[in-house]
């Protein structure tokens, strides 16, 4: 366990819980092939993916090539007139079975999920997993009525669409891509990120189950090169990625020079902005909600907390004190807040992140009840920095780790111009007594997600999306149907 510098609050000893693991056991094959055309493919040559609380191998995982992209292409494109042509009421049957099936086997999804991606089993199996089925179906209920969704025109599918999602949701990134696709009659081919392939493998025994036609959906696991492979593939008609703004910008040219859509959703570095007559208490849960949970590994993280100068050291006092409660470790433990960090590349990250803020002059406060665990795995203690100016590297960049940069403000027309002061625009909270301070704000803030007195809260009929270096394109709600059709 390494001590952070600057005041690290020991953990409360008197008493503590028992450990409460989740028990539920889930079987995990050694190695996996893709799956293409309704069908597991043979492992080839394979990565593992890890536990990163253990860092032991959970499985190992094909490496897709570029004639492994090609066939699921392929495969996705013979599959496309047929799937197309169904009646929206049958695909909609389809999206409805998903959804069931996901239910049905949501506690072994959400225990796959926390293994493979160090997240809490209390985030997976409360929020993670609900919100998928959720997806499948709302979006069934859209398949059959997509004429009104979009008022005097007649929408029909884009066609083949390549998905490339990360790992901090990985299930939920593949639902929020998969299920608007096929409601609007596309196929897909979708790679998950490195780290997390397995809960979408395990998706994809759901579309076998159900008996999703084949090739509608093909998932191909693998690194870079197998993302780059599929987004370079000239038989797409559609490239949708979540990851990192550099990944995504590259991916906007090759999108634009085969003159085929795109939808981006990179990372933010989104505000919540604490005025003085705000409810403190509850802006402090929606704080902690908001950079704690899921080890800060969310692209909407609210990473800077904007305080009214005049409340700031009672904010501070509080948030220390909610922070003393936050139990970090084993994620399969039920009674566990914070899990383990998704990577050792991602805790160096982080870990350079927290060198700099302290080198750059912030001072560190490093809070939980448990501290971090010895031994195996990827840990990182719930951080949050005073004294950060504009210009530290901690106030403009994204860390995606529990770590938050706590800065002040006095006026309303202050806090809105230094929220907006970064190139991101992903998400932001306003927390105030006010109801007229919200309104004139909210509609101020450059931001795709705007949260009043809550943070973090998700809606499958909900628009989700950024501004400008947080990406572009929506995803959920009726605005989100608009990238898979073509009008
Ligand atoms: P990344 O953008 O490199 O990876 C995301 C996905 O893109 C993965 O599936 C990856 O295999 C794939 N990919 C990587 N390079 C590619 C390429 N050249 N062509 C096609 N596909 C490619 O993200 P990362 O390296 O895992 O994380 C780096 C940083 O990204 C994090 O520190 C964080 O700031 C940010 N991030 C943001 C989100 C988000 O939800 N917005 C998610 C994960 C990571
Ligand atoms: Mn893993």
């Amino acid at each position: 366990m390494t001590t952070a510098p600057g005041t690290t609050t020991p953990a409360a000893t008197a008493w503590d819980y028992a450990p409460a693991p989740e028990r539920v056991p889930v079987t995990i094959a050694d190695s996996y092939g893709h799956f293409i055309d309704g069908a597991f493919t043979p492992a080839g040559k394979t990565m593992p993916t890890l536990n990163p609380a253990t860092e032991e191998t959970l499985s190992d995982v094909t490496v897709g090539s570029e004639a492994d992209v090609d066939r699921a292409v392929q495969a996705a494109r013979k599959a496309l007139p047929a799937w197309s042509a169904l009646p929206g009421a049958e695909r909609g049957k389809y999206l409805y079975r998903i959804a069931r099936r996901i239910q049905e086997r949501a506690r072994e999804l959400a225990v796959l999920e926390t293994m493979d991606g160090g997240k809490p089993i209390k985030e997976s199996r409360d929020v993670d997993v609900p919100i998928v089925a959720h997806h499948f179906f709302y979006h069934a209920g859209w398949a059959d009525k997509l004429k009104y969704a979009f008022a005097g025109a007649t929408p029909s599918p884009v066609g083949v669409c390549g998905q490339i999602i990360p790992w901090n949701f990985p299930l939920l990134m593949a639902a929020w891509k998969i299920a608007p696709a096929l409601a609007c009659g596309n196929t897909v081919v979708i790679k998950p990120a490195e780290t997390t392939p397995l809960s979408l493998l395990r998706l994809a025994e759901i579309f076998e189950e159900v008996g999703l036609p084949k090739g509608v959906v093909n998932v191909i696991t693998g690194d870079r090169d197998t993302g780059g492979a599929l987004a370079q593939h000239p038989g797409l008609d559609k490239i949708a990625f979540t990851g990192s703004t550099a990944v995504g910008k590259k991916l906007a040219k090759v999108a634009a020079e085969r003159n085929i859509p795109i939808t981006l959703e990179l990372g933010g570095k989104s505000p919540n902005i604490v005025f003085e007559d705000g409810a403190i208490d509850q802006a402090i849960e929606g704080v902690v909600r908001g950079i704690y949970f899921n080890q800060g590994h969310v692209c909407c993280a609210g990473s800077r907390l904007f305080v009214q100068e005049s409340i700031h050291d009672e904010v501070v006092r509080r948030l220390t004190h909610r922070m003393k409660s936050l139990r970090v470790g084993d994620p399969l433990d039920k009674n566990t807040d914070v899990g383990a960090i998704n990577s050792r590349e991602q805790l160096d990250r982080i870990e350079a992140y927290l060198g700099t803020a302290d080198s750059e002059g912030a001072q560190r406060h490093a809070c939980s009840s448990t501290g971090t665990p010895g031994g195996k795995g990827y840990w990182c203690e719930p951080t949050f920095f005073t004294g950060v100016q504009e210009a530290h590297t901690l106030a403009r960049e994204e860390v995606f780790g529990p770590v938050l940069a706590v800065m002040t403000f006095r006026t309303p027309e202050e806090a809105l111009m230094r929220a907006n002061n970064t190139p991101y625009g992903l998400s932001a909270g306003v927390w105030t007594d006010k109801g007229a301070k919200i309104f004139s704000v909210a509609t101020k803030l450059k931001a795709g997600v705007v949260w009043c007195n809550t943070f973090n809260n998700f809606d499958p009929a909900a628009p989700f999306g950024g501004y400008r270096e947080s990406g572009f394109g929506r995803e959920g709600g009726v605005q989100g149907l608009r990238a898979y059709v073509k009008l």
